[in-house]
């Protein structure tokens, strides 16, 4: 007998509120359908809520993902509109394992909302990751790459006003708008396959944009299924998997059994001796990494900060070039 489905207060708080992320965009946890009780029941395919111990619960659910018994996590799901610049959609998009409806610039008139970056994130190529950026541009720079933004988007934005003026077809008229562009969706994920997204998305390898997105989306995470979300940082995300090289160096440092870990007496491994033990020089670098200490990472949401759905639509519907005179 199915019992009736309890709500999450801490998820029913945040239920249809606006969270600003970057200049135009937003997240917005729509629907939710479960919590870590039902990771929990799927996992034991076992009848009622309420009938286990919440640390009973935390124990399986801390277990299940330790051992990567991922599908009890499949049974929850979440349902988020978004607001996103394109180039950040198109870096979301490819995570398959979602249900994605995007505003359809075929049919609806595109706001004319365009994404700057802050002039603190304003970088220039990185030395050290070719797939980043770092500090040191000029206010000079700064300055004129904003008035370049700003002169294209109003090129863009009036070629694409001018030509629904002459009722050009909107799917023709929008097709020079910049990447840059907010464009929306709706994004329906189960709470597995939203934590592998976050683990690479709110990593910072990943882009500063849409690492902001990430961020949000993990502090509602914490709020419907808070277990589930300790588990993921404690595991995964701070978690580190170590390589057979890496576990044979190790073992040469410590001795570990019943009674507890122990350094090895006058114990050390050399760079030489690590080479020696297969190690790549990246791969030492990525063991110096993984053996510094971690802190943990809270992605708590900032509820002065929630805005209704009425005053988010009204700041897109402001910008629909019909309504620009
Ligand atoms: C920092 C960073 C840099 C990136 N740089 C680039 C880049 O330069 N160029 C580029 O093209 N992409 C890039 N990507 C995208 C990346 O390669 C992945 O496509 C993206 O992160 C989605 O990961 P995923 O496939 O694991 O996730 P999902 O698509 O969400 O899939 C989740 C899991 O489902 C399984 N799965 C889903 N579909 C299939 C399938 N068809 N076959 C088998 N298993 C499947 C896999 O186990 C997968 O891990 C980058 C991603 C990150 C985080």
């Amino acid at each position: 007998m199915e019992t009736k489905r309890p709500t999450v207060p801490a998820a029913e708080e945040i239920l249809g509120g606006y969270f600003p992320v970057l200049d135009h965009g937003f997240v917005s946890l729509v629907d939710y359908m479960g919590s870590d009780e039902d990771v929990e029941r799927a996992a034991r395919v076992s009848y009622g809520y309420g009938t286990r111990r919440v640390s009973q619960t935390r124990g399986l659910v801390r277990y299940l993902r330790r051992h990567r018994h991922t599908t009890p996590s499949e049974m929850v799901e979440l349902k988020f509109h978004c607001a996103m610049p394109m180039f950040v959609a198109r870096q979301w998009i490819r995570h398959r394992t979602a249900s994605v409806n995007e505003l359809s610039a075929r049919y609806s008139l595109m706001p004319l909302l365009f994404y700057t970056p802050p002039r603190d994130q304003f970088g220039v190529q990185s030395r050290a990751n070719a797939q980043g950026r770092e500090g040191g541009v000029s206010d000079e720079v700064w300055t004129e790459a904003v008035r370049r933004w700003e002169e294209l988007r109003e090129r863009a934005g009036g070629a694409y006003a001018w030509m629904l003026e002459q009722d050009v077809a909107r799917e023709l008229a929008r097709i020079e708008l910049p990447v840059s562009t907010y464009t929306q969706w709706y994004w329906k994920i189960d709470l597995h396959n939203l934590l592998h997204f976050l683990s690479l998305r709110v990593d910072a390898r990943a882009q500063w944009e849409i690492r902001q997105f990430a961020c949000v989306i993990a502090g509602m995470v914490k709020r419907v299924a808070p277990l589930s979300y300790e588990a993921w940082v404690d595991y995964d995300l701070e978690g580190r998997p170590l390589t057979r090289a890496e576990r044979g160096v190790l073992a040469r440092l410590l001795e570990a059994d019943e009674a507890g870990v122990r350094v090895r007496d006058g114990a050390g491994v050399p760079t030489d001796g690590l080479k020696e033990a297969g190690l790549s020089a990246r791969e030492i670098r990525e063991l110096v990494e993984k053996l510094a200490p971690a802190d943990r990472p809270d992605f708590e949401l900032d509820l002065a900060r929630m805005r209704s759905a009425e005053d988010v639509a009204q700041e897109m519907y402001q910008a629909v070039p019909s309504t620009f005179d």
